[in-house]
């Protein structure tokens, strides 16, 4: 099921680590960005497409991690978007990221994993303003509707997720400072925020959310335990050693 959350945009929740994959009205029709994630939920979403009434005219993938990488035939083979650097990392783990998605997810369209390609200079089809950065995942792009007050975050500013240093790069602490600055700057304005994981947050909570984020943050800087209501879930408990151990190489 859709649920409109903006003027022109909407939200689908998949099951699976409450992934968002979103809807978004542009000049000639809907973009989808990061849909997924099993085979069911691909097809609901088309239905769900369907019944806007509009052609959809391109895919945006936010960054290249298999559940943001998805596609179904029933969109249509449009051209699918991400940053440059996003788009040549999905074409590098194509085979891995079909891989995890056959593994984690069933019915997923294997063979349309990660067909990506650069985004145009002057954004082609993509309504709004994409704001890069270094956290997380390379070529990792939240999408700022700057119109309609709505910032789609990619997978930062979860209720569900903390955030998740990319175990391959140095440095990634400094990296999610630069992209929280980045991602508080853009949501200035914004009155919804749609994260790749968790629940829409609205009004107050779209700063609430960065709170909670750099708070995790300064505490690895700080080399300190973070005080993190997100650490309840015992599931997060292997990516947050993880975290800590690359904040504080030993
Ligand atoms: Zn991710």
């Amino acid at each position: 099921m859709l649920t409109q959350v903006a003027d022109g945009v909407w939200v689908r929740q998949s099951e699976w680590v409450w992934s968002n994959a979103v809807v978004v009205r542009g000049e000639g029709g809907l973009v989808l960005v990061d849909p997924g994630i099993d085979g069911a939920d691909l097809n609901e979403l088309a239905d769900d497409v369907d019944r806007l009434g509009l052609p959809v005219v391109a895919g945006f993938s936010t960054h290249p991690h298999w559940d943001h990488l998805l596609w179904h035939s029933r969109y249509g083979d449009v051209p699918r978007y991400a940053t440059l650097g996003c788009a040549t990392v999905a074409g590098e783990v194509r085979e891995r990221a079909q891989a995890m998605a056959a593994e984690s997810a069933e019915g997923v369209p294997l063979e349309l994993i990660g067909l990506l390609s650069p985004l145009p200079a002057d954004g082609g089809p993509i309504p709004g303003e994409i704001v890069e950065h270094q956290a997380h995942a390379i070529g990792h792009a939240a999408v700022l509707l700057a119109d309609r007050g709505v910032l789609i975050a990619g997978d930062m500013l979860s209720d569900v997720l903390i955030p998740l240093l990319d175990a391959r790069r140095p440095d990634q602490v400094c990296a999610y400072e630069t992209a929280l600055d980045r991602l508080s700057e853009a949501a200035r304005d914004v009155n919804v925020l749609i994260p790749g994981h968790g629940a829409v947050a609205e009004g107050p909570e779209v700063a609430a959310r960065l709170t909670a984020d750099r708070a995790y943050i300064d505490a690895l800087r700080q080399g300190e335990d973070p005080a993190d209501p997100r650490l309840s879930q015992d599931w997060l408990a292997g990516p947050h050693q993880s975290n800590l151990k690359q904040a504080r190489p030993s």
